[in-house]
């Protein structure tokens, strides 16, 4: 017996700590601009796109990120301001739709499904998303498909400042050409083993046998094997296999109630 076949949405703000305090300090739009701790230990907690141009990333020291970007304006995060924008967002969301998830302080799921019947999902997020931008004028994305993975995976393909629809079937070949650091908890050391073993896209992962996979995992390591990063590259393979108790795991999303 086949699932029904369910719309979720992924909706994440771009550079949400950046966007932020660019709204306090207009000063900083368009400009590489760092959020993160001042001393020379700490961390980069976020980074607009013209920083990102110079190779820095988030949770990259901070000592390392001014040396890639030394223009970059390094600023202290506002936690208080981040969080209440992060309670704006998540009203405009709440009172918009039946079910959704707010899975980080910028990151939500929403479930459409079945509303295609009334609207099109996707003419319904881009109103959200444009609803949410126009009431606090920060950027934010999204990426519809039939699942969480898919969906959080075609924000980071349409980010900054954009949207895609994966089209049910073409989950695939939408996946396939990407690299499998792009898979969502797939860690620096999963990514450098699978590389070490020649798989650098989606593709050659879908092709994989899971027995194999188990196999070559399991002999570069038990404890890799352990962790959920691993684990996290099976169930992958698996949904990709269609493997309904695994897509099922996937497809759950938390009743909005819980966030009230
Ligand atoms: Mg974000």
């Amino acid at each position: 017996m086949s699932l029904p076949e369910r719309t979720i949405v992924h909706m994440d703000l771009d550079s949400f700590f950046v966007s932020v305090s660019r709204l306090e300090h207009p000063g900083l739009f368009n400009k590489p601009v760092i959020v993160g701790g001042s001393s020379e230990r700490g961390v980069v907690a976020s980074c607009s796109y013209e920083a990102r141009a110079y190779g820095v990333h988030s949770a990259m020291p901070i000592r390392m990120a001014r040396r890639l970007c030394p223009d970059a304006i390094i600023i202290r995060g506002d936690y208080e301001r981040y969080s209440h924008y992060s309670g704006v967002v998540t009203d405009i969301i709440h009172e918009q739709v039946p079910l959704y998830e707010k899975s980080s302080i910028d990151e939500f799921y929403i479930d459409l499904s079945g509303m295609d019947r009334f609207y099109g999902c996707y003419s319904f997020a881009s109103e959200l998303r444009q609803k949410i931008m126009k009431e606090t004028h920060l950027p934010i994305s999204f990426g519809l498909s039939k699942n969480k993975t898919v969906s959080k995976i075609a924000t980071g393909e349409a980010k900054p400042n954009g949207q895609l629809k994966i089209d049910l079937g073409t989950e695939i070949p939408f996946l396939a050409p990407l690299p499998v650091r792009k898979i969502p908890g797939a860690g620096e050391k999963t990514c450098t083993l699978l590389r070490s073993m020649g798989v650098e896209k989606v593709q050659t992962l879908q092709e994989m046998p899971v027995k194999l996979m188990e196999k070559v995992l399991g002999e570069a390591g038990i404890s890799l094997w352990k962790k959920p990063t691993a684990s996290i590259i099976i169930r992958w393979s698996l949904t990709m296999n269609g493997s309904p108790s695994v897509r099922k795991k996937l497809l759950t999303v938390t009743p909005s109630t819980s966030f009230s």
